[in-house]
């Protein structure tokens, strides 16, 4: 076979990864076994100092998981990937795979609520300080946000829930200008719409648990190096890459591991320590809804395109906000990044107050209230009372969150059937 990068995305979804050889299981295998047979104390010994390649024990690595990532990686056109328990653990080894105490980081303010939660309280308890800036500032102000130790900035490719569509130009300048890697969680577009590598992004992370998935049946993570940012070039500021790590006998892991520096020392010391490896179950599940991503996606942003222009006319709405709606701030911007559709994700707001509100989603039949987003039913979720609840109100104006918002996650059912549904629901309010 060619490699997989000579092929096009949909084959990559499907052949990527997991490629039997003669008389192997054509389908990607589950190796539920937590460690690896050798028959040599020496080879063992060897596999620990990471002087050859091998498994040896699942916390680390396991086969399963890494042909998934593998193929991950393969549809981001990076380097190098790892797959994560969770999106929280694939955003937190990101960061803290760069940054320790007495170090800062920068974040968009309009990302995702659990991330916003871990970067500004937890790995501030941790001794990492957080700046958080309104990712439509300007190129100065985002500047100005810059310190000497500040060691990496993180955003999210169209963010969740506000739906903010990233201004990579801008970001990625200025990350680099300084001398740090820019980090995009790219869980909403998926690689199908957007790969922030080519816009020159230096890290990807994601929520498989969404769209990748897209079934709703695991939660996992994922984070991708581009292999482009060169470390060695700021040895000071990355000396966990760049200088011997006492913890594996002096490997420097850029001498070592060229283009998957990243993710080597990810995997040996954060995974090792800290241990939020994705089962191998759940990462076959992943394979399962990968194989259809290039297809899903799609249809979820057909159904939301319909769905948006729909609540945009209807008198009871007060408002929408959907990147692929002219109406949006972000319709340019969107058709610059991601031409060929941005995500299945609307926000709105019926007219009235929070009970409103309320009684509208309740009132849903096909849509079902769910703590989720991006899989392949209908769902619906309030913001202000569901995953941004740990925010007060001025945290959640910053996170363009309005109390009053509605995350509408358009399924693939017919669209037809979604759009009576809400409108029977409208009917009430
Ligand atoms: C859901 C989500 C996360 C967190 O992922 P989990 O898999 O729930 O831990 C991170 N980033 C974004 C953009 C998300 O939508």
């Amino acid at each position: 076979m060619k490699p997989m990068n000579e092929y096009g995305k949909g084959t990559r979804c499907i052949q990527g990864g997991w490629q039997p050889k003669n008389g192997e299981a054509r389908v990607l295998p589950i190796y539920q076994s937590t460690t690896f047979k050798y028959e040599s104390t020496e080879q063992m010994g060897r596999l620990f100092d990471l002087e050859e390649n091998g498994y040896f024990y699942t916390r680390l690595q396991n086969p399963t998981n890494d042909y998934v990532a593998q193929k991950i990686c393969d549809l981001e056109g990076g380097a190098a990937a790892m797959l994560t328990s969770s999106g929280q653990a694939a955003n937190y080894y990101a960061v803290f795979n760069i940054a320790s105490a007495g170090d800062h980081v920068i974040m968009s303010s309009s990302v995702y609520g659990g991330t916003f939660n871990l970067l500004t309280v937890t790995m501030k308890r941790m001794g990492i300080e957080c700046t958080v800036i309104d990712p439509d500032c300007s190129p100065e102000e985002l500047d100005a946000v810059f310190k000497e130790n500040t060691k990496c900035v993180l955003a999210e490719s169209i963010a969740n829930p506000a739906l903010v569509v990233l201004d990579f130009d801008k970001f990625v300048s200025a990350a680099h200008a300084h001398g740090v890697p820019m980090i995009v969680d790219n869980t909403f577009p998926t690689p199908i719409n957007c790969r922030p590598f080519e816009y020159g992004v230096d890290i990807v992370t994601h929520s498989t648990t969404k769209y990748m998935d897209g079934h709703a049946m695991a939660v996992g993570g994922c984070i991708v190096d581009s292999g482009n940012f060169d470390w060695t070039k700021y040895p000071d500021k990355f000396p966990g890459l760049c200088y011997p790590d006492d913890s594996y006998h002096g490997v420097t892991y850029t001498e070592r591991f060229g283009k998957a520096a990243f993710i080597t020392k990810a995997t040996a010391q954060l995974m090792r320590d800290l241990g939020s490896i994705q089962s191998p179950q759940n990462a076959f599940l992943l394979n399962v809804g990968l194989e259809t991503l290039h297809l899903r996606v799609p249809r979820h942003c057909e159904n939301a395109q319909k769905v948006a222009e729909f609540l945009e006319n209807h008198p009871k709405v007060k408002w929408v906000e959907y990147p692929g709606l002219k109406s949006s701030k972000y319709y340019e911007r969107a058709q610059k990044y991601m031409p060929n559709g941005t995500c299945g994700v609307i926000s709105f707001a019926v007219n009235g107050d929070k009970q409103d509100t309320v009684r509208f989603m309740d009132q849903l039949d096909l849509a079902a209230i769910v703590t989720h987003v991006a899989d392949a039913r209908t769902c619906v979720l309030h913001p202000a009372s569901h995953t941004h609840r740990q925010m007060n109100e001025q945290q959640l104006a910053e996170a363009g969150v309005d109390p009053g918002m509605i995350r509408l996650s358009v399924g693939i059912e017919d669209v037809e059937d979604i759009i009576a549904d809400l409108s029977q629901a409208l009917d009430i309010v």
